[in-house]
């Protein structure tokens, strides 16, 4: 039986890499979730089965539960929801880990014969500290996002030597716990310390970097199940976790590179607040306006075409009307493509599963990398609800918070025209140079209604 239990435990593994890999491409995403899903199942039927249960009616009802509550949210849920919904996720994964470790150290601390051994004591230790910091981090997340409680830094004098106190305290309190495993006060010293760490470390942290915390808080709540994996000594959860843990941290990094900040900067908070840049406090932007009319007129006349879909595309909900767009100028065979910047929107691939759902090829959606050399022998860019991805500031104004981080060169393009609905700044708080260049016109409104009449004027023509 031991032989089969590992066998199935080796086959999920398996097709939780597999998942991952496919995860990578929009193209074989679906399928990718489709396979951890299956690899998820098998293993708790397997670790099911290793278990010495009499009645599995009580396991099933929570499966159903859980199950239908995660059923019915994936379905409600908006898109732009999603970092919400993860942040959530994350939190609860965090507290599985922080509660299975809970009740292994009561039970085995009930006796003197069963205290847990040096390997699950730290495992036990390590799995209070992330799981705890993970599920407070991810509730503080989950509501500044949502805008229960302010998105701004919340920040106090002494916030940081005072989370460093508490991380000693930590280890402190983890060597007393180790030395008297049977002694719960210093369990409980340990259980209150990373709750707090969780409360305290994502309080500084602006609204606007959540996703990148959401990320981090992902590879945590993997470690915290690989931690939880050795208490339980279960082969597939240490597999799971460190899945979940290697990739949340890279992810991570991804994203932090292309917001040309480190980590540090992002931890240690403050960037969220409104920042102004100083092409605020520069000469003003004078734009040219451009109408639905003369757009339409410029999309007529043009041999090439380059959309950059960007935050404001997701809230306008842009998507559909965008592809009418493009059927419109593939009827007068205008090479029509897509430059997706990696952290366009508010979460990673935002922009490839907005533009996916509204069943735009994936080979019309051209990365960064790849895009940028053609720009300056592309007619027309049209810039939809986006804003810091195209702002030439991050090229050219060292004092700009954005300087360094690598954009999309719009700029470059013969003609550019930006959709948006006025002349808000984006994430990043700071005023776009492109919107006063000579070859950019600004289409205003809202995204969709406005490539709607766009779209209109050229079925007429
Ligand atoms: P952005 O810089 O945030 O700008 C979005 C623009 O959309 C705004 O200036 C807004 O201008 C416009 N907008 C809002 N609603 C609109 C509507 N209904 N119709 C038309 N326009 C609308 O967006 P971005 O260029 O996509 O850049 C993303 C930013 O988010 C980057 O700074 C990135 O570092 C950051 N970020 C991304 C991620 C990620 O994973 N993707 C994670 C964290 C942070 P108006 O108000 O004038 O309309």
């Amino acid at each position: 039986m031991s032989i089969l239990i590992q066998i199935a435990y080796l086959i999920s593994s398996i097709l939780f890499i597999v998942g991952i890999k496919k995860l990578g491409k929009t193209k074989s995403a679906r399928e990718g979730n489709i396979y951890s899903a299956v690899g998820m199942l098998l293993a708790i039927a397997a670790t099911l089965v290793t278990l010495d249960i009499l009645s599995f009616v009580e396991i099933f009802v929570c499966i159903l539960i859980g199950g239908s509550i995660g059923l019915y949210v994936s379905q409600k849920v908006e898109m732009t929801k999603i970092p919400e919904m993860v942040a959530l996720f994350n939190g609860f994964g965090g507290l599985a880990s922080f509660a299975v470790a809970l009740s292994d150290y009561f039970l085995k601390t009930q006796s003197v014969d069963t205290y847990p051994d040096s390997v699950n004591a730290v495992s036990i230790i390590v799995s209070v500290l992330i799981g705890g910091v993970t599920f407070t981090g991810s509730m503080i997340a989950y509501l500044k996002l949502d805008g229960k409680i302010s998105g701004s830094p919340i920040t106090f004098k002494g916030q940081h030597p005072l989370n460093l106190i508490l991380l000693i305290g930590f280890v402190v309190a983890g060597v007393l716990t180790y030395m008297n495993p049977g002694d719960p006060i210093f369990m409980i010293a340990l259980i209150v310390i990373s709750l707090l760490l969780g409360v305290l470390t994502v309080m500084p942290i602006g609204g606007a970097d959540m996703p990148v915390v959401i990320s981090l808080l992902n590879s945590y709540s993997g470690m915290a199940a690989c931690a939880t994996g050795f208490i339980l000594n279960n082969n597939v959860l240490i597999v799971a976790g460190s899945l979940v843990g290697a990739s949340g941290i890279i992810l991570t990094q991804i994203m932090c590179k292309a917001m040309n900040r480190s980590l540090t900067n992002v931890l240690l908070g403050g960037f969220g607040q409104t920042v102004a840049g100083p092409a605020a406090d520069g000469p003003q932007i004078i734009v040219k306006e451009i109408g639905v009319e003369e757009t339409a007129m410029l999309f007529e006349s043009a041999s090439s075409v380059l959309v950059v879909p960007g935050y404001g595309m997701a809230v306008a909900q842009a998507q559909h009307v965008i592809r009418e767009l493009m059927e419109q100028c593939e009827k007068r065979n205008i090479d029509f493509k897509f430059a997706i910047h990696p952290v366009a929107g508010r979460m990673p691939g935002h922009m490839n599963v907005l533009l996916a759902e509204a069943n735009i090829s994936y080979d019309k959606l051209i990365e960064m990398e790849s895009i940028n050399d053609e720009f300056p022998n592309t007619d027309l860019v049209l810039v939809v609800g986006a804003n810091d991805v195209v702002n030439p500031a991050a090229r050219t104004n060292p004092e700009s918070p954005i300087y360094g981080m690598p954009i999309l060169n719009a700029d470059k393009a013969k003609t550019v025209i930006v959709c948006k609905r006025s002349m808000g700044k984006g994430y990043a708080g700071i005023e776009n140079e492109l919107f006063g260049y000579p070859n950019c016109l600004m289409l205003f409104g809202d995204a969709k209604q406005t490539i709607t009449k766009v779209v209109g004027e050229l079925k007429e023509m």
